[in-house]
């Protein structure tokens, strides 16, 4: 049978890296096997689904490469089909109308409570006949569950997990409005996709206990189960905004590139020796669920961060371009000039071989692209009031001078002056650099000075005289 996962974000928030690392790993997983990912946005939750929040879970979606197959399904929109089957189940005996009002189910709760038991609805209705119900009342559908006896999910991660089936209560799969339970439309869902395998956050290993009731009511097949571990902030606790970014949006904001994350996560929680560096297509091959841990994987922000170096490292210049102009043009207020965005091209090689996000990247990029008067650092206004003027100003005839404007001649050209006036160095380049990019830091000088060209370079020069 054709592999079918599916992810299920609820649009209650934006994409959380929990999500999108079981998302990941559902895609992988049907990838993997040539099947098919579908999504499912489970908007039930009417007061706090929203679009926006839908919007940016499938930007999230489509930023993270994990492209799903067809188009995403409403949960929302499925709803008669919900209650067609819970209608049916109370047919066939496996569900029953219950008339308990609310009222009622306060005053058991209170009276199990002061007790100091946990309440379980007592299964009042199970075997009334609707015939006695009170006028009025729309009653709600509860399932009847098994009272005895124990039950036991096969997890293709945590194992067999297994429970009493006294610990489950008939919970309700139809409110009295008539709209479902999740747990009666995740089934219902899930069956009618066709899914093969339902892998999602371990939060929801004990909802399959009641879910499979459902399938064995509907005599509907078990998909095969895999509850992965939440992710944990590095003290150990469930992540949450108190340690910072969680949603894959933030990390957007924050200049990571997907491939680093995906990499990240999919390492997190998930071991194939000791590689660090998983391509996708390494991935792909490798990705199985036996490799997936059952400790929570505890996020560590350094890591991604290692992994994301590399991935700039790794990218085409061009494309890097393209990723930092939106920061430059914002910094700079206005579009970037062909002339910036060659100058960014012709120095990528060497700024990329240092930055672990593209805002660091577009930070130290922004050089190339700031025009005359630079905004100058202070320490670079500082090396530069200290600088032999006199001795600037022949660097700047020199440099005109220079037939070929490559970085060797440069390089060779500043050592000749160096040697030949008996100035170190240093007294040359520091000066040149802040004159050049405004800072006290920067990649390879002469060959920054080689991308800005002989004109842009003796002007820059010249500006600071
Ligand atoms: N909508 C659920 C969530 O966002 C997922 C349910 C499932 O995967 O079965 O946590």
């Amino acid at each position: 049978m054709a592999i079918r996962t599916r992810f299920a974000p609820s649009p209650t928030g934006a994409l959380h890296i929990g999500g999108a690392r079981t998302a990941l790993f559902s895609w992988l997983y049907a990838k993997k096997h040539h099947g098919e990912f579908l999504l499912r946005i489970e908007d039930t939750d009417r007061a706090r689904s929203t679009e926006e929040n839908t919007k940016i879970i499938l930007d999230s979606l489509k930023w993270l490469g994990l492209d799903f197959d067809g188009e995403p399904i409403s949960q929302f929109e499925n709803a008669k089909r919900h209650a067609e089957v819970a209608h049916e189940m109370v047919k066939n005996g496996d569900a029953y109308y219950c008339y308990t009002s609310q009222a009622e189910l306060e005053a058991m709760r209170s009276a199990a409570e002061a007790k100091g038991e946990h309440f379980r609805y007592p299964g009042t209705w199970r075997d009334k006949s609707p015939t006695e119900a009170p006028a009025g009342v729309d009653p709600v559908v509860r399932i009847k569950a098994r009272q005895s006896g124990d039950m036991t999910v096969h997890d293709a991660v945590q194992g067999d997990v297994t429970i009493q089936n006294k610990e489950l209560d008939d919970f309700i799969i139809l409110r009295a409005d008539g709209t479902p339970t999740y747990l009666l439309s995740v089934v219902v869902d899930d069956h009618d996709m066709k899914i093969t395998h339902v892998i999602r956050g371990d939060d929801h290993l004990t909802n399959t206990f009641k879910q499979k009731l459902i399938y064995e009511a509907m005599g509907w097949k078990n998909p095969i189960f895999a509850h992965i571990p939440l992710i944990h902030g590095a003290d150990g606790k469930k992540m949450s905004k108190r340690h910072g970014a969680t949603g894959v949006d933030d990390y957007i904001a924050l200049g990571i590139l997907p491939e680093a994350m995906r990499n990240y996560l999919l390492k997190l929680g998930w071991s194939h020796g000791d590689d660090e560096i998983i391509s996708d297509e390494h991935a792909l091959e490798l990705f199985d669920i036996d490799g997936i841990g059952r400790a929570p994987a505890r996020f560590d922000l350094d890591k991604l961060r290692f992994l994301n170096a590399h991935y700039i490292k790794e990218k085409a210049d061009d494309a890097l371009v393209s990723l930092i102009m939106p920061v430059l043009q914002k910094h700079t207020g206005s579009e970037l000039s062909c002339t910036a965005r060659m100058r960014l091209l012709k120095g990528m090689p060497d700024l990329k071989d240092r930055a672990k996000d593209l805002n660091e990247l577009a930070e130290a990029a922004a050089f190339y692209v700031e025009e005359l008067p630079l905004p100058y650092e202070d320490k670079a206004k500082d090396i530069l009031k200290d600088a032999d003027k006199d001795m600037l100003s022949n660097l700047a005839t020199l440099l005109e001078h220079l037939e070929t404007f490559q970085a060797d001649d440069i390089d060779a050209l500043c050592k000749r002056m160096s040697e030949e006036n008996d100035i170190k160095l240093k007294d040359i380049m520091m000066p040149l650099r802040a004159a050049l990019t405004g800072r006290s830091q920067s990649p390879h000088l002469a060959k920054v000075a080689e991308v800005f060209g002989k004109d842009e370079t003796v002007k820059r020069l010249r500006a600071v005289l």
